[in-house]
């Protein structure tokens, strides 16, 4: 019996074709992904919209991921039809208007070597009401911790995948960070430049124009991160996609991470612990408060989402019936 306190209002979740009651699950000891992260995940968010929930950018995440299971060489059981299928069949289970969704393949039950050689893999969705991932407060700006530890580099492994394991380094990061006394963390990448946060990623904004990393600074090319490149250039500002040092951070009129989970948070201080040895020094990014551009580009994001922005419908897709 697991109880379902934090996860408000989820009544079901779907698991290999069936929907099973929330509370009542039987996986074994024995599956490979417990033991090893050998498993691929997505996090997405389904919201209300004037025609029922929709969910958003569907498409892109359902393509990340059979992306993610591509490169652990999972010999996925369903196509990318029936999961976007399942996903949204799994909203409307639940009863659910606005919602965060986990669709995860799994290396599940047959051996325990390194190579998942008698391991089927299994698909569970589940989605449940996830409101503010950094809390209520976050959204007057979070604080943020630059971490000692560096992010794994672009070259040691497929940053466009969300392999399970590989998030042992996050959530550690996230530990460290909040044990530390901040809301949130901030990796460097191997190059001492900003990579990303445990579960999104990094925007700053200078002189009016919008500045955010890649791939090849270790980062994870987000879903939302790619939205707001496109809705800060609907609202007429100039994007780039470049590298930011922390001195450009530190300087930034603004900074806000994004991500499916935090959605838009303004950053409104940041200290740098990358040295362990050195001084901790607490940067105020800006006036120290939400400011103007990320305020907009909260209001378009929440707007987009809610299809409020006919020309940004199309990222939607409507759970129906
Ligand atoms: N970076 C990392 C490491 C993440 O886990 C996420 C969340 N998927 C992001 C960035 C933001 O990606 P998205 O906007 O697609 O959720």
């Amino acid at each position: 019996m697991f109880l379902n306190t934090n996860f408000p209002k989820a009544k079901k979740y779907w698991y290999q074709g069936k929907f099973h009651d929330w509370s009542e699950a039987g996986f074994h000891p024995m599956m490979h992904a417990l033991h090893y992260g050998t498993c691929v995940f997505e996090g997405i968010r389904a919201y209300p919209t004037a025609k029922g929930p929709a969910v958003f950018r569907l498409p892109e995440h359902n393509d990340r991921f059979f992306l993610s299971a591509g490169v652990i060489k999972m010999a996925v059981p369903y196509t990318k039809e029936q999961v976007s299928e399942a996903i949204c069949e799994t909203v409307r289970a639940n009863g659910l208007n606005s919602c965060y969704i986990r669709p995860l393949y799994f290396y599940s039950y047959g051996n325990l070597g390194m190579v998942p050689k008698a391991c089927p893999v299994e698909l569970a969705i589940s989605a449940w009401e996830w409101a503010a991932y950094l809390g209520e407060n976050a959204a007057s700006g979070v604080r943020a911790f630059i971490l000692p530890t560096r992010r794994i580099h672009h070259t040691q492994f497929n940053m466009a995948a969300k392999l399970g394991g590989t998030y042992v380094q996050s959530t550690i990061a996230g530990l460290e960070a909040r044990e530390q006394g901040f809301d949130e963390a901030i990796f460097l990448n191997m190059e001492g430049r900003i990579a990303e946060g445990p579960g999104q990623n990094v925007f700053i904004v200078k002189d009016g124009t919008l500045v955010t990393n890649g791939r090849t600074e270790s980062a994870l090319e987000g879903i939302t991160r790619t939205s707001l490149l496109e809705l800060g250039q609907h609202l007429g500002y100039k994007t780039v996609v470049g590298r930011i040092t922390k001195e450009d951070l530190f300087g930034a009129d603004e900074a806000f991470y994004s991500g499916t989970a935090v959605e838009v948070i303004p950053i409104v201080s940041v200290t740098d612990g990358s040295d362990p040895a050195g001084a901790r020094v607490a940067h105020t990014i800006g006036s120290g408060k939400p400011g103007p551009v990320a305020q907009r580009m909260i209001k378009a994001f929440a707007d987009a989402v809610s299809g409020r922005l006919p020309q940004f419908e199309k990222w939607l897709t409507y759970v129906g019936k």
